[in-house]
């Protein structure tokens, strides 16, 4: 478990990635076994992380105490990202259902967006919750496009959109209208700036594959919306921020480091196509990669932003 895995390690591409990374630090294959793996999520108080198999239906469960893998939840609805909110419970995106849910204290579902002026949504992608209470949410089409990972369907909405729950309210609103294919999206440290992946180029020659950076207002409103960094391998599709606001997001040749200022700083390789990652373990030092059939681990030298 402690050995090398092969395909592994870290790539210096920038001098201020060295002190990102413990030297003699290891990527380890923490379990095997799944069809596509996303939405990585860490449970503190249960010294858990839950993470999507989509095309299996289910949501795993990595156990820190002793590595074991169990399942979850099997129908999971083709559950895709995953977050926790401000009271620790599981938020989810599932594309079969085509909804966003949250699992409370005493395990049962509430729906928290199904459906948008009417129409139901694509499907719900990837999600965070900001510490307002607020919920957004991606809903690329992914989902509908096949029955791989969800049931095939027109799109009611007919568009892929970036969506904000009111936390007063319950209200799904639309933030940003002008994605492709919007996919992961995470909040800098102190949650002013938002970060946005398109994963357009999945279906448009040339299209995006990057991602973008928008101001946040105080009432949810974006401003700016510039691409901040293009993927140079394969696609950026979920990621996480450590607290110095570094972004570490997925590509196909692992994970790449990418600083606060746009600048690819560095890479774990990963001997497979990287969906997602998050931070974990009490310190929240150590970052999860859901790669295609496997789940990954290494301690690093940063701290991630909590919750994850
Ligand atoms: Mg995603």
């Amino acid at each position: 478990m402690y050995g090398v895995v092969e395909g592994t390690g870290f790539e210096v591409i920038d001098p201020r990635f060295e002190g990102c990374f413990v030297g003699h630090a290891r990527v380890e294959r923490l379990w095997t076994g799944a069809r596509w793996s996303e939405g990585p999520v860490w449970f503190a108080a249960g010294r858990y992380l839950l993470w999507s198999d989509i095309p299996n239906n289910r949501i795993l469960r990595w156990d820190e105490t002793d590595g074991n893998v169990s399942v979850f939840r099997q129908p999971s609805n083709n559950s895709n990202g995953h977050t926790v909110d401000r009271q620790g419970r599981l938020v989810s995106c599932e594309h079969l259902a085509r909804r966003v849910t949250r699992t409370e204290f005493d395990g049962s579902i509430t729906v928290i967006a199904d459906s948008y002026d009417g129409k139901r949504l694509n499907s719900p992608n990837d999600v965070v919750v900001k510490s307002d209470g607020s919920i957004w949410f991606t809903h690329p089409s992914y989902g509908i496009l096949m029955d791989y990972e969800g049931d095939r369907a027109e799109s009611e909405i007919g568009a892929c959109h970036v969506y904000r729950v009111d936390p007063a309210t319950g209200e799904v609103a639309i933030v940003a209208d002008d994605y492709l294919k919007p996919n992961g999206l995470a909040f800098s440290p102190d949650e002013n700036l938002l970060y946005i992946a398109d994963t357009g180029a999945t279906h448009t020659a040339d299209g995006p594959k990057h991602i973008r950076r928008h101001k946040v207002a105080w009432d949810g409103t974006l401003s700016g919306g510039e691409v901040f960094a293009t993927c140079t391998e394969g696609l950026f599709d979920g990621f996480r921020l450590d607290l110095d606001g570094r972004i570490w997001t997925s590509a196909s040749d692992g994970v790449h480091c990418i600083d606060s200022d746009g600048v690819l700083i560095g890479k774990i390789k990963i001997p497979e196509l990287v969906a997602n990652v998050c931070f974990g373990g009490p310190k929240l030092n150590r970052l999860f990669i859901c790669g295609t059939t496997s789940l990954y681990s290494v301690f690093l030298n940063v701290n991630g932003v909590s919750p994850v």
